[in-house]
């Protein structure tokens, strides 16, 4: 809300006041009562860095004030490509809805877009013939109004709106509040994807090494406050310098994207898993003991055992070894002590024949 706009209100206020017209205050009342919780809204979005609850949050504000039936978010595939697809949504059959990419890249959607960054009614969108194919492709989608996500130079995503729950036609301020939703919700996004380009490891998607230490760290903390367990294990994959030199190191590093997603799926939300080197992974566990851990580890090492990993002509196989230590706050003074200590069981299960998890009591 720019301040032409707030002394126009406080304008209208006063003239309304005057001539003690109540319907004018009851609506400009309901404006400092939209642009409050806008407000709120804006410091909430920008103090969320986790994408999924962020976009979540974004189409919860959507459909709690403007009370609209569907509603979808078309997010970048990435933060460097023009394509587009569908992130979330709510309120449609989900049997409906593509997860596939639905603006190509170069769609001539998202450049006008990108050049006319408002609220648009899709009805009038749909009298440019240049924009036919792309519209159709979102039709599905049962668009009343698009509004586009717009941060700096870039076309971040775009929302689209279904209807209202009582059909009534968006007024302008309705329009207004999305217009300024959009700007906000662009910001963070962009924020968010950055925060996870510089946390996340692009290839298996496990966080990254610093992310790792800085975590761990963190969770010693707060074990020694809480006197709650803390473990960790630190795995490696068998042999891999040989599968790579028989299989090839594209075929390897298929392999490593599919052990860090058995990864990914075998923790709780709560444990951290990072890729701790090249074909080396740690995962925290905060609130475990060592048992629970090695249970973890172990159950991950069989899943990896069994798992069938695509090949060229054959599935192909690998084994994982692991070393698990627990935190112990008066002996581990600093994060090195505790990763040492896994570092060694995770020796001990390679010398001792390897596909194993070892304890260091
Ligand atoms: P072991 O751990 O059982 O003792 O034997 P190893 O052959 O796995 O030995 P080590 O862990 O020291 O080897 C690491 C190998 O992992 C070397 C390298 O070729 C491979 N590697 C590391 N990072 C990557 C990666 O990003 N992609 C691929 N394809 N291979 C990787
Ligand atoms: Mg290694
Ligand atoms: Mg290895």
């Amino acid at each position: 809300m720019e301040n032409r706009d707030i002394e126009q209100y406080f304008k209208e206020m006063m003239s309304a006041e005057k001539s003690a017209d109540h319907s004018i205050i009851t609506s400009l009342e309901k404006k400092v009562y939209d642009m409050k919780n806008l407000i709120e809204i804006g410091i909430s979005l920008s103090s969320n860095l986790d994408f999924k609850s962020l976009v979540d949050a974004v189409l919860y504000s959507c459909i709690g004030q403007l009370f609209i039936d569907k509603i979808a978010i078309l997010l970048q595939v990435d933060i460097d490509s023009n394509c587009y697809y569908i992130h979330s949504h709510k309120g449609y059959d989900i049997a409906s809805i593509s997860d596939e990419i639905i603006l190509g890249e170069n769609s001539v959607l998202s450049s006008f877009l990108q050049d006319h960054p408002e609220p648009h009614d899709y009805e009038t969108l749909r009298k440019i013939p240049e924009l036919t194919e792309d519209l159709n492709a979102i039709n599905d989608l049962s668009p009343i109004l698009i509004v586009p996500m717009k941060s700096k130079n870039s076309l971040n995503g775009i929302i689209i709106v279904g209807n209202k729950m009582l059909g009534t036609p968006f007024t302008t301020d309705e329009k207004e509040f999305l217009r300024q939703l959009s700007r906000f919700s662009a910001t963070a996004v962009e924020n968010s994807r950055l925060y996870l380009m510089a946390t996340q490891d692009r290839m298996t998607r496990l966080h990254v090494h610093h992310f790792f230490q800085d975590k761990l760290l963190e969770e010693m903390k707060r074990s020694q406050r809480s006197g709650e367990p803390l473990s960790l294990f630190i795995t490696d994959i068998d042999h891999f310098k040989k599968f790579n030199d028989v299989y090839g190191h594209q075929q390897g590093d298929s392999v490593l994207k599919e052990v860090a997603r058995l990864m990914r799926e075998s923790v709780r939300a709560t444990d951290c898993a990072a890729r701790y080197g090249g074909e080396e992974f740690a995962v925290i566990l905060p609130g475990a003991s060592i048992e629970l851990a090695s249970e973890v580890a172990n159950r991950l090492r069989k899943t990896i055992e069994k798992h069938e990993f695509p090949g060229q002509n054959e599935p192909l196989h690998v084994a994982i070894s692991a070393g698990v230590a627990q935190y112990d706050p008066e002996r581990d003074l600093h994060k090195e002590d505790l990763i040492e200590r896994a570092d060694k069981a995770l020796y001990k299960a390679k010398e001792s024949g390897r596909n194993r998890v070892a304890v260091f009591r």
